[in-house]
């Protein structure tokens, strides 16, 4: 079936500029790590994100291992893009990344120059595409000299291979010395892509400050905390659920008592402000300007459909903001 975008695609999605840079992204972006790969139905992904795109979703993350198996998310989304969106590849923001365990031997893991661009050429060839539009360092490797980690963001950027560098899962640190190599290479860094939800606040404790200070997009990822954060486990694991899942990386052991308990609290904000859980957590973390995009998984139309509906969330009390303390 031949795919015609909505037309009004633009008007239903807000747009946030990324840190100081010339580039916006939408305020709900769409990662393909689970529910895209080859052992996913290939269909469903496919309208999962077509309907992102017709609501006004242009910025898509992936990896270099994201499926299972590894690779398979970006050629599942290349084909998605050859076969339904190769006439809007200028209205799409494409993300890949290295940084984790790729391909056996010293040269598929980690942050050296080697693996890093080799990676990128491989992302290319499964995507289909001359070059994406942000690249990222997965995350920070102790063992490689950051000035060669990202002297390969840079390379990829001059190479004309990615448009934009980016880190992912850096401290505070070592995040603010890679702003600084990369601003000196020439290729300065758009976006910080780290965990972040109303579970998972290490970014409140100094990154977002210094994010801010150099001018530095936030990309949050994780932001339902693979699901947690929505209603779905409030009664046990329910079939076909990530938690529940094999290939799952939401485990059952970490829906603890104690995480139960702040989920049936927020929950309770969530109802009063007649939202869901899910919408509650994406419109807690767009209430920082700084976040320029949350970065939500999707396994159904209808998942991506309630949680699209975050936008139109009312502003928070004081009395609610101190009702979703950790
Ligand atoms: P989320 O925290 O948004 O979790 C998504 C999952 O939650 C869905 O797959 C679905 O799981 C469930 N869900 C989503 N919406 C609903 C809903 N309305 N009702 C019920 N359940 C819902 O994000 P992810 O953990 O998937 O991460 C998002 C993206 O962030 C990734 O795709 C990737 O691009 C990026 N990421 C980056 C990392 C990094 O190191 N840089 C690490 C991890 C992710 P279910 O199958 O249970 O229905």
């Amino acid at each position: 079936m031949s795919y015609t975008p909505h037309e009004n695609r633009y008007g239903c999605m807000k747009y946030r500029r990324c840190g100081r840079s010339g580039l916006q992204l939408p305020a709900i972006s769409l990662g393909l790590w689970h529910n895209f790969g080859d052992v996913d139905d290939y269909t469903n992904g496919r309208k999962v994100i077509l309907k992102a795109f017709d609501s006004g979703i242009t910025h898509f993350d992936l990896a270099n291992n994201y499926g299972p198996p590894y690779g398979s998310a970006e050629r599942n989304f290349g084909k998605v893009l050859r076969e339904d969106l190769s006439a809007y590849r200028d209205q799409l923001i494409i993300s890949t990344k290295a940084g984790y365990d790729m391909w056996p031997g010293p040269y598929g893991n980690r942050g050296s120059r080697k693996y890093l661009l080799a990676s990128l050429d491989q992302s290319l060839e499964r995507m289909g595409l001359p070059y994406v539009d942000i690249f990222y360092s997965h995350r920070p490797d102790p063992d490689t000299p950051l000035e060669e980690t990202m002297g390969a963001l840079a390379h990829a950027v001059h190479s004309g291979k990615a448009l934009y560098a980016g880190i992912s899962n850096y401290p505070a640190d070592t995040a603010r010395r890679a702003f600084g190599i990369l601003r000196e290479l020439g290729a300065p860094c758009l976006i910080h892509q780290p965990k972040y939800s109303l579970l998972e606040r290490w970014v409140e404790d100094g990154l977002m400050d210094l994010l801010e200070a150099e001018g530095v997009g936030c990309i949050a990822f994780s932001p339902l905390a693979q699901g947690m954060l929505t209603g779905k486990y409030l009664k046990g694991i329910p079939e076909g659920s990530r938690a529940q899942r094999a290939d799952g990386a939401l485990q059952a052991e970490n829906i603890t008592p104690e995480t139960l308990e702040k989920i049936i609290r927020w929950n309770r904000v969530a109802v009063e402000r007649g939202q869901t859980l899910a919408q509650l957590a994406i419109s807690w973390l767009l209430k920082d300007l700084r976040v320029t995009s949350v970065l939500i998984g999707a396994r159904t139309v209808g998942q991506l459909e309630e949680n699209l509906r975050a936008q139109d969330a009312p502003a928070f009390t004081a009395e609610e903001l101190l009702a979703m303390q950790l």
